[in-house]
């Protein structure tokens, strides 16, 4: 007897004439998230599975394959042999095993089910009739009941073509969406904070491939503060798959807004510069869309009026996620990633630098732009995106 990890797609099942396209994205997600680990993935009769893994290892190729999207669900499953000579001594061995492990604890006796598959029609009895055979074998534990409809335990035996069979008791939940990479490439504004990491998650769920900026104001962002948004990254990229992130230097753009300006317009003027900066990399690295971690009303740059200032300077399509979520359900997602604690370690973030006292929260964008006359912007632009650096 072997233990193999069953993996079942989701959506992908769908999409017809690419559902080749999808699978083949799934099966390099599935073996990037997998690197480092012992084990075998491979594809048998219509279904992956991933074998040869030491027991010890079984938890953590769980762990990763939770966070691949596109895996619909997973179990992990005793494979045994079936001779059709045989009363399926193996199966029953495996039955037995799992039905003892869930009684240990169960007060009075377990309701129960056995599902048989049978896909090898060498076998001459039925599904229905291998299902009660082997369901006897778990009565004979002394400490189940079988009822059909309510039960406690469904046990699950699904017979192959090639003289195996897989069994098995748990569907774990799968990430769902779609495999990262086949709904073309996004760049991500990555701040510090909760809610952009979250904006990540969310788009890589619909299969965004994604690249990422983070605006930084040294000396008056530390090291630590860009070291916290790399952190980030890599937590996130569990769920993403690699994201190239680059770091462009903003001191000097806000220092020319900050003497250039009015100083309510400091924030709205800073959002145009990112958003033409993440535009220009986006493009560099051919992707269609831009992301932020926005959420309307959320603070006084987004707004709906801040955010057609910010949209007004976009050559390419935003994408905010987040747009209609409240913080506790933003926050709620940031826990369950594990992005929640870094974002709340208190670095200062380039925006949080020569804040205004009033920022204007519903700015009208003649004045923006006319506040802005004042400044270089092309030049302000390509200075900032010759000194981003890859992280
Ligand atoms: P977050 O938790 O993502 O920082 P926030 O509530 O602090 O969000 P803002 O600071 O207004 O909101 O930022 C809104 C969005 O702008 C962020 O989600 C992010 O996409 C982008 N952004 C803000 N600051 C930066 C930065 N320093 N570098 C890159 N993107 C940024
Ligand atoms: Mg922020």
């Amino acid at each position: 007897m072997e233990r193999v990890i069953v993996i079942r797609f989701g959506e992908l099942f769908l999409k017809g004439k690419n559902r080749d396209y999808f699978e083949s994205m799934l099966v390099r997600n599935i073996k990037w998230a997998l690197e480092g680990v012992d084990c075998v993935f491979e594809r048998s009769q219509g279904r992956y599975f991933v074998e040869n893994f030491a027991e010890d290892d079984c938890d953590e190729i769980i762990d990763r394959l939770k966070k691949v999207f596109g895996i619909h669900s997973l179990s992990v499953a005793d494979k045994v042999a079936v001779r059709a000579d045989e009363d399926f001594p193996d199966i029953r061995a495996s039955l037995i095993r799992a039905a003892s492990e869930r009684a240990e604890n169960a007060e009075g006796k377990l309701r129960f089910r056995v599902t048989v598959k049978r896909a090898d029609k060498r076998i001459p009895m039925t599904s229905a009739e291998i299902a009660a055979a082997l369901g006897g074998s778990v009565l004979s534990l002394g400490k189940f009941k079988v009822d059909l409809t309510d039960y406690d335990c469904d046990f699950k035996v699904d017979i192959r073509e090639n003289g195996f069979a897989l069994v098995y008791t748990d569907v774990i939940a799968g990430a769902g969406g779609l495999p990262v990479g086949c709904s073309g490439r996004g760049m991500l504004l990555l701040s510090g904070g909760i809610d952009s990491p979250v904006a990540a998650y969310m788009m890589a769920k619909r299969g965004m491939r994604l690249f990422a900026v983070h605006f930084a104001s040294p000396p008056y962002t530390s090291e630590k503060a860009r070291e916290k948004v790399v952190e980030l990254k890599d937590i996130v990229s569990a769920y993403t798959g690699r994201v190239k992130l680059f770091v462009v230097p903003f001191t000097e753009i806000q220092l020319a807004i900050h003497k250039n300006c009015p100083a309510n317009f400091m924030i709205t003027i800073m959002r145009r510069f990112m958003m033409r900066i993440a535009c220009r990399l986006a493009q560099r690295f051919e992707c269609g869309a831009v992301i932020t971690g926005e959420s309307l009303g959320q603070v006084a740059s987004q707004t709906v009026e801040s955010m057609t200032c910010t949209e007004d300077t976009a050559s390419l399509p935003v994408f905010r996620p987040l747009i209609g979520m409240d913080k506790d359900e933003i926050v709620d997602i940031a826990k369950r990633i594990g992005t929640f604690e870094t974002s709340i370690q208190p670095y200062e973030d380039c925006c949080t630098v020569f804040l205004p006292k009033s920022p204007v929260i519903h700015p009208s964008l003649a004045a923006v732009r006319k506040a802005e006359a004042a400044l270089d912007v092309e030049t302000l632009v390509e200075e900032a995106l010759a000194a981003a650096e890859e992280c």
